[in-house]
């Protein structure tokens, strides 16, 4: 399928969009036309992938944001900075801000789980409906929203039981924004990676990561690149009839 060009002229906000899966988006999308603002809570790690943005040449058609999903004001003041640079809101929002804090159910610590659920589950919320009330104010009549789920939302993962279930109300929430968001011409979906090779997994001991590559029917871990791929999808007309869907890039891990 060709794609370049696909995504002129929108304007997308990538949160965490200074590392890993997120970075990958943010070039993806920019690479299709589209104008990319970077934010992640590492101001350093956002302007390194704006540097790396192509399409670019005067410098001016992408920016870096500090800012951090789980504080209300933070994401504002992020709304309000992309509106004062481009006179509009981002049509295309994608939510790859996210952390971990593994333990075991028995002796995780209550504010290991609320870090957890604030930053991956209420960051999501935030953006999404910050987003979501600039677009509608502004009479927009299209927009899409992306959520980064995880499979382990869906199975479960042992000494993940804040992040499983932040993960599954990533979907239940993007779900019941797709029902709510449409009638503004919104579409949401959630991207459901397996294992990919980012800083975040950069920490799984080399033995929990073999025996997971040899439950993955593709027998190997995804790349950042590969979910950034079926995020441009998603965030393009392409996917025009999509709206509401959990889509898995897992390799097969856990399919059925
Ligand atoms: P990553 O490399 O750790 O990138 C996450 C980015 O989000 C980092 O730059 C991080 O900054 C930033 N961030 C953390 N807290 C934030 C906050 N409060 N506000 C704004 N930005 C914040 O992780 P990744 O592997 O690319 O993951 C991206 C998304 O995919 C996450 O939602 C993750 O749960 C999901 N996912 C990943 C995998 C996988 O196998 N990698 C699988 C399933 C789902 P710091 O580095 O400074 O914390």
């Amino acid at each position: 399928m060709a794609t370049a060009g696909r995504l002129v002229s929108r304007l997308a906000v990538v949160t965490g969009g200074g590392s890993g899966i997120g970075r990958a988006v943010c070039q993806r999308l920019a690479s299709e036309g589209a104008s990319v603002v970077v934010a992640d809570i590492n101001e350093a790690s956002a302007n390194e992938t704006l540097e790396s943005l192509p399409g670019d040449l005067r410098g001016q058609a992408h920016m870096a944001a500090a800012a951090n999903v789980a504080s209300k004001e933070s994401v504002k003041s992020l709304l309000t900075s992309i509106q004062a640079r481009y006179f509009q809101p981002p049509s295309v929002c994608v939510n790859a801000a996210g952390i971990t804090l593994d333990n075991f159910l028995l002796d995780m610590e209550e504010d290991d789980f609320d870090k957890v659920v604030q930053v991956n589950l209420k960051g999501s919320f935030l953006v999404i409906q910050a987003v979501a009330n600039a677009l509608v104010a502004c009479g927009a009549t299209k927009g899409s929203i992306i959520t980064l789920g995880s499979i382990v939302g869906k199975v479960g993962n042992i000494g993940q039981v804040n992040y499983a279930a932040s993960k599954s109300g990533v979907q239940g929430l993007t779900m019941t924004a797709a029902k709510e968001l449409s009638r503004f011409g919104i579409r949401c979906n959630c991207v459901l990676p397996g294992f990919i090779s980012t800083p975040m997994t950069d920490a799984v001991p080399e033995k929990v990561i073999s025996k997971m590559k040899a439950l993955i029917p593709l027998r190997r871990m995804g790349e950042a690149t590969e979910v950034a791929d079926v995020c441009a999808f998603l965030a393009s007309d392409d996917s025009r009839y999509v709206t509401g869907a959990s889509l898995e890039v897992t390799g097969g891990l856990f399919m059925g």
